[in-house]
């Protein structure tokens, strides 16, 4: 009789890493595997292998239509992964305590009305430079490399998964958000505050580096509801200070190449009029013969999934 059920089994390595593993022989010889899982790489490559055994053990199964679900982190209640833990808070600490170090030893170096204008300037600059910065940034990791990419891997494998399910950056709390930038935050400006007080400098690197880490913060602002927003905070994404959350929903539109400065968002219209991120698209491709993600057609990775918890 060809058609059979087999038990589903169940494989829980930790709480919110459980993985769903089920298959069943049908009449057509088909096998097909439906997995769940919430930590999707490790887990993914788990069930995947076990669906291999069995097709070795049944080397009649003609056909293996597997479908991979990867559930969002934010559908379950009190989801862990979004939490703060005491060493995030501690690295948004440190990258804080690390920008305001830089600011103060501007100010200290400081002096004269003269040298106060170079500094304000200085700072300007630096914030201006953050928005282009986190633009670059943002285009690179959300068109190259993946999860097994060294050091930039787990911000890859975030921002990838964030076009996948933008709601839950609302949910993710703040040192969760901002632990990854604080951290390279403390660590690129610890070298510079060794350095004698220069007040142009450290005005610029506490001002650029400030904003950068900050930005994942300004970044879940624009996915924020306005009437949800501190009116602070709507008032400067109006006069676009920060960036305007419009702006950044048609990043999440087709064909999702554009709008990708999340500071205040101002350098997002001339990049985008200039093609710039084109133009680096095709060095990079002529260079190193690698493809950008947005030249593929929209996979599942970056078609949103709406959150049916939401109101509509
Ligand atoms: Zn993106
Ligand atoms: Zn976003």
């Amino acid at each position: 009789m060809d058609s059979l059920t087999r038990p589903s089994c169940l494989v829980r390595s930790s709480l919110h890493r459980s993985l769903f593993f089920s298959y069943k022989m049908t009449s057509l010889r088909e096998v097909r595997a439906s997995v769940s899982v919430q930590e999707p790489e490790a887990l993914r490559a788990s069930a995947l292998d076990l669906l291999v055994t069995r097709r070795q053990q049944q080397p009649s199964a003609a056909i293996i239509t597997t479908t991979v679900d990867s559930t969002p982190p934010g559908r379950v209640t009190d989801d862990p992964s979004l939490k703060s833990t005491w060493a995030h808070r501690a690295w948004v600490a440190c990258g804080c305590a690390s920008v305001l170090a830089t600011l103060a030893k501007s100010g200290i170096a400081a002096h004269g009305d003269a040298t106060w204008v170079e500094c304000l300037l200085a700072g300007g600059l630096g914030y201006l430079a953050a928005d282009l910065g986190s633009g670059v940034y943002h285009w690179a990791i959300d068109n190259y490399g993946d999860a097994g990419t060294p050091f930039f891997g787990p911000q890859i494998e975030a921002f990838q998964g964030h076009h996948r399910w933008p709601w839950t950056i609302t949910r993710r709390e703040f040192a969760n958000n901002l632990q990854a930038l604080a951290r390279a935050t403390a660590f690129l400006l610890l070298p510079v505050d060794l350095l004698p007080g220069e007040p142009g400098l450290h005005a610029f690197a506490g001002t650029f580096l400030g904003c950068l880490m900050f930005s994942q913060q300004f970044h879940a602002w624009s996915h924020g509801t306005k009437s949800r927003l501190p009116p602070a905070v709507v008032a400067l994404q109006d006069a676009g200070l920060l960036v305007p959350r419009a702006m950044h929903m048609a990043h999440h539109r087709p064909p999702y190449n554009n709008n990708y400065c999340i500071v205040s968002g101002v350098w997002n219209r001339l990049l985008d009029e200039a093609k710039v991120f084109q133009a680096l698209e095709m060095l990079v491709f002529f260079r190193f013969g690698v493809r950008p993600r947005c030249w593929s057609e929209p996979t599942l990775e970056w078609t949103e999934e709406v959150d049916d918890r939401l109101p509509s």
